[in-house]
């Protein structure tokens, strides 16, 4: 008899089920305390999250949204900026950079890796945009406005290529704001540095978002910022509470922007199991990737360069076809996603920006074919065996999209 239990795309009960005693324990000592709204639980959680992103601040916010919001103003970003992102991206990404005043500006992604492409970054930068030499900074020719920032997204978990981005920033004179609410705990070899670096721990300052869904969730709302400069971590301390150091003295207008102290003793609680979290997911991961290979498919799923260790928030094919495999694996009981299924620049949301079809080729072409398997800790091996199984049987074959070996990434540890 085969298995038809429901695989579900994303497991949010198993992890809480195996912790229940503990997470209790965190709101039975809120009650007790009265503590509900930041305080030491908040404090100790920033302090060991920093730790964990290698970073020296981390301050907790409400949603990964007010955290890169807040990180772009803190960076001094606003009205009649420009900052620069991905058009392939949830779109937090774009509200955080237009709540700020700025506009966002996208620029095409790398097929292989769905991160920033870095020539399409480059190309923007040289071809679009001229260099104000009264005010010092680069400004786009068309929009008359300064280029002030760049927010890579690290999209399924994936650090984008930073030493590539970090360099074509400093040249022309941007921040880099990291978009790291898909990749907790996920790492970059920096060549240029000759090691490892976190995720968070990168640009000027990163964004976390703690939304249940993520690699590290809290049972509600949550974020975090992660940066190693002090002046910014204070300035996101002030924008997250009202914009007051002191209670009722406001020296800024600011946000209700803080983390509850409740999800804070979750997150710490969830932290220290983060780490074997997410090297399971990487071990999903390769267990997916061998048993395509075994079926000798070619190049289905996105790409791990040697730079890169992924924390596989979402492990993502392109197929094509998507629809109909979608529905074959429904009726296998087994749950999908699609991230994301309309770029931004095509969104209804985002037609004064001026985008049409066929502006960014690889983020529209990825976009009607990606499609998200089910992927957590939790996964087992026979329901990985399950997954692929549908996939192998769904008729009519191929559902390959893409066979190029397409980039080809430099070896890091040699
Ligand atoms: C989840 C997410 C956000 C927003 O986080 P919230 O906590 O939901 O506000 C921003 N960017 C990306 C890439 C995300 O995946």
């Amino acid at each position: 008899m085969t298995n038809t239990d429901k695989i579900p795309f994303l497991d949010l009960i198993a992890p809480h089920t195996e912790l229940e005693e503990e997470l209790v324990s965190v709101f039975k000592d809120a009650l007790r305390t009265g503590g509900f709204v930041g305080g030491p639980a908040v404090e100790k959680f920033e302090q060991d999250f920093a730790a964990f992103s290698g970073a020296r601040h981390c301050v907790g916010v409400a949603s990964g949204t007010d955290a890169l919001r807040f990180a772009l103003m803190a960076a001094g970003i606003g009205d009649g900026d420009i900052v620069i992102t991905v058009p392939n991206t949830f779109i937090a990404t774009t509200e955080a950079i237009s709540q700020t005043g700025a506009r966002p500006v996208f620029v095409d992604i790398d097929e292989a890796t769905y991160n920033m492409d870095p020539a399409q970054l480059e190309a923007y930068l040289a071809g679009e945009c001229y260099r104000d030499e009264k005010s010092n900074c680069w400004r786009d020719r068309k929009l008359g406005r300064r280029v002030a920032a760049v927010v890579p997204v690290h999209l399924y978990g994936q650090v984008a290529d930073m030493d590539a981005i970090q360099e074509i920033a400093d040249r022309f004179r941007l921040m880099v704001i990291e978009d790291a609410c898909q990749a907790h705990g996920a790492e970059y070899f920096s060549k240029k540095e000759d090691r490892w670096k976190k995720a968070g721990s990168m640009g000027v300052a990163a964004a976390f978002s703690f939304y249940p869904g993520k690699n590290l969730g809290a049972c509600g709302e949550g974020g975090a910022v992660t940066t190693n400069d002090a002046a910014v971590a204070q300035k996101i301390r002030m924008l997250r509470d009202h914009g007051q150091a002191k209670k009722y003295f406001h020296d800024v207008e600011g946000y209700n922007g803080r983390l509850d102290a409740i999800q804070a003793g979750i997150l710490q609680i969830k932290l220290k199991r983060l780490p074997s979290w997410n090297q399971a997911r990487r071990a999903a991961a390769q267990r997916y990737a061998e048993l395509f290979d075994n079926a000798n498919l070619g190049w289905l799923a996105g790409q791990e360069p040697a730079w890169s260790r992924s924390v596989y928030h979402l492990y993502v094919i392109r197929v094509q076809n998507r629809e109909a495999l979608m529905k074959q694996m429904a009726d296998a009981n087994i749950g999908t996603g699609i991230h994301y299924p309309v770029p931004l620049h095509l969104q209804n949301a985002y037609m004064s920006l001026g985008y049409k079809a066929g502006d960014f080729p690889v983020a529209e072409a990825v976009s009607s074919e990606v499609l998200s398997l089910p992927m957590y800790p939790q996964l087992l091996a026979e329901q990985q065996e399950r997954v692929v199984d549908a996939i192998l049987r769904f008729a009519p074959e191929p559902v390959i999209t893409v066979q190029a070996e397409k980039a080809s990434y430099a070896a890091v540890a040699d």
